[in-house]
């Protein structure tokens, strides 16, 4: 038989399914991939079990069922006022990862060249290359990890197509500021350019940080593709419920990709995420207080390990540079690790097309109760 096609060249496994049996395979607290140790809200979980025993087993319409889609309008007009048509202006997906790839094969031509956020969670190298395009990275800094314009704008060609960017930022946490998401509604008017906008760690965001949707910008509506998912603001990662907002134009471009691919989602999930969306504040205050405080425990933690921290203002991941403690290279220090130590963490490099800039970076999840995190710290103490 011949070979597979070269668009997979270099994608390999994903770096989370390699880390995970390997913390199977170890006995190891896994910090690694970003998943959480405990489950989303009890009438989450019941609402999905009664919508089983009611029957909602078949198909569901293309789009999602009409009351999630009225839910996720309700969510994006109480958090930042944004007004969708439920019919026209929203699509549920198999998870934001999906939504990701409908977008990029909706919008992105052999040869566009798309540029995105380094380092980046990794789906998207997938994605810009199941779609034929050229991806373009825009490296976050350490030790700020801030966006800078005038790199953004410096990559600019007339081949560009599409900006994909992601704020909360996996994995820097970087959350990004009123004047960076200006300066990106700036350079995507000025050049014309599609933004599609990862935004699932929407409600995770920190201390007095804000999180602000690039839809919210003028000129934005009708190019911009905003992706949400229930995975972590609900802590069901495996439910795959995401989402697309955007102009009936933008909608019906991603549909007639995501249609194809997994034709439709989820049935039972989604009338229970319709109702978590309507959840009260103290929900979503509740969730943002307990991964504060988790973040401040592991951050500390590690800190006094002597790792240099990096304190996200979003996300549940949290980057440290290894070289105080006599590593440089973040692969190498993840293998041995588990080993090691009992415990599993992800190296950035793998996020990075500029592999320098994230050798001696490691990324470690907090959204584990305290206990597991505190028995990683005390397992880490033999480093
Ligand atoms: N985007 C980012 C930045 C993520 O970290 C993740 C995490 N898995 C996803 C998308 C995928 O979300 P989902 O599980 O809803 O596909
Ligand atoms: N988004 C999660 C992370 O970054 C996991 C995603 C995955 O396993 N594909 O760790």
């Amino acid at each position: 038989m011949r070979g597979h096609a070269e668009r997979l060249n270099g994608l390999g496994t994903t770096i989370f399914a390699e880390m995970s049996a390997l913390a199977v395979a170890t006995g190891s607290v896994n910090l690694g991939q970003g998943f959480p140790d405990t489950d989303g809200p009890d009438s989450l979980l019941e609402d999905a079990i009664a919508a089983i025993r009611a029957g909602a087993n078949q198909y569901p319409p293309g789009r999602g069922i009409a009351p999630l889609r009225q839910a996720i309008v309700d969510h994006q007009k109480r958090f930042y006022d944004l007004s969708y048509d439920p019919d026209t202006q929203v699509l549920v997906t198999t998870g934001a990862t999906e939504a990701i790839a409908a977008a990029l094969l909706a919008f992105v031509e052999p040869g566009d060249e798309v540029i995105a956020l380094e380092p980046y969670y990794d789906s998207y190298a997938a994605g810009i290359a199941f779609a034929g395009g050229r991806r373009i990275p825009i490296t976050l800094r350490a030790p700020s990890y801030r966006l800078d314009l005038d790199e953004l704008r410096a990559a600019i060609t007339p081949r560009t197509k599409v900006l994909l960017i992601n704020t909360p930022h996996n994995p820097t946490g970087t959350v990004l500021t009123d004047l960076e998401l200006r300066g990106i509604r700036d350079l995507a008017v000025e050049h014309d350019l599609v933004v599609i906008t990862d935004e699932v760690y929407e409600h995770l965001v920190y201390d007095d940080h804000r999180h602000i949707p690039l839809a919210t910008y003028d000129g934005m509506a009708g190019r911009t593709v905003s992706i949400g998912s229930a995975g972590k603001t609900f802590s069901v990662t495996g439910w795959k419920i995401g989402w697309v907002t955007g102009s009936p134009d933008v909608v019906t471009a991603v549909t007639t990709a995501k249609q194809f691919l997994t034709y439709v989602s989820g049935s039972p999930f989604q009338p229970a995420v319709a109702n978590a969306l309507a959840l009260g504040n103290d929900y979503f205050d509740g969730i943002r207080a307990t991964l504060q405080s988790r973040r401040d425990l592991l951050a500390n933690g590690l800190s006094d390990l002597g790792f240099e921290v990096h304190r996200p203002a979003g996300t549940y991941f949290i980057t440290t540079d290894i070289r105080p403690l006599g590593h440089t290279d973040g692969i190498d220090f993840c293998r041995l690790l588990p080993e090691r130590t009992g415990v599993v963490a992800i190296p950035t490099q793998v996020f990075y097309d500029n592999k320098e800039a994230g050798r001696p970076l490691v990324r470690w999840a907090f959204c584990k109760q305290e206990a597991l995190l505190q028995e990683a710290l005390t397992r880490l103490q033999k480093l």
